[in-house]
């Protein structure tokens, strides 16, 4: 059973990915959140050439990433977990959960420490929130998170199997909450006490900084609730807030090579210095429409 999720990895993950792609995007059409406010195709074709680019660059940095060093770490017998004579199944839902906290934390300091906020920017500077903003990420910051991510995988002796339902739900996930979709109130709120709903996350995609910085979690919400960066909802409501970081609101920045230069601009090429001057640029200039 194993050997032969194992063996078919590639077409799991291709069909999940698509297939959720396809679902958050027919119900982003049915029952829109939020009105969008740029190019929706513009964003579409960055940000899913970006998913492209992304795979590519991993491949050719990491030949065998972290499912291969997970199956090193299982024969070799590395790592805590395969120290430990517990169920398979336990292990794999320990796995799971430890490498979401693991993501977690990884995403505090991704907002906390300035130089790794250059890479992780580039995630927030999306002027809309949609499905596809849960796969845009900058190249660096990809290959930092699988490093780290295998450094754990072997430190924690994650065997294959998590290794492929953790990658796999966290992509599901990111893919659901960051969709522009309406859900019903009482709905979303049964929902997010057990995974991040998009209501939840779009909070964190707040222009607001008290805001950008909560709601870090992309797959269990309970970490936010446990180390106290929870955040219900938006101040000024899902209708009236403004998406984004204040810098990279001018228009040139809804082009790709702008978006693969962000982690290398200054505050002043950047369209804004500090949020002060960036939040009254928002409201006389508004150049982004
Ligand atoms: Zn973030």
């Amino acid at each position: 059973m194993t050997e032969s999720i194992l063996s078919n990895e590639a077409p799991i993950r291709l069909g999940f990915f698509f297939g959720i792609l396809a679902l958050m995007a027919l119900w982003e059409l049915a029952a829109p959140r939020r009105r969008l406010t740029v190019s929706k195709s513009l964003r579409w074709i960055n940000n899913l050439v970006l998913v492209f680019l992304n795979s590519l660059v991993l491949r050719l940095v990491f030949p065998v990433a972290a499912l291969g060093v997970a199956a090193l770490a299982q024969e070799r017998g590395w790592g805590l977990l395969n120290a430990l004579a517990l169920p398979a199944w336990l292990k794999v839902v320990a796995a799971v959960l430890l490498l979401d906290l693991l993501i977690y934390g990884q995403h505090v300091a991704m907002h906390l420490a300035p130089p790794l906020w250059r890479l992780h920017r580039m995630h927030h500077a999306d002027l809309d929130i949609d499905v596809t903003t849960g796969a845009r990420f900058h190249p660096i910051e990809i290959v930092l998170s699988m490093a780290i991510k295998m450094g754990a995988v072997v430190a924690l002796g994650v065997a294959p199997l998590a290794v492929l339902i953790f990658e796999v739900v966290l992509n599901v996930t990111a893919m659901f909450n960051h969709a522009n979709v309406r859900l019903p109130g009482a709905l979303d709120g049964v929902l997010r006490l057990f995974v991040v709903t998009p209501d939840m996350h779009r909070v964190h995609h707040s222009i607001e900084p008290a805001e950008t910085n909560s709601n870090y979690g992309f797959n269990q919400p309970w970490w936010d609730r446990l180390f106290g960066t929870y955040r219900a909802q938006p101040a000024a409501g899902h209708d009236g807030m403004t998406i984004g970081i204040s810098l990279f609101r001018a228009p040139r920045f809804l082009h790709l090579h702008m978006l693969l230069a962000q982690p290398f601009l200054s505050g002043a090429a950047a369209g804004g210095g500090g949020p002060r001057e960036a939040a009254g640029a928002e409201e006389s200039g508004d150049e982004t429409r």
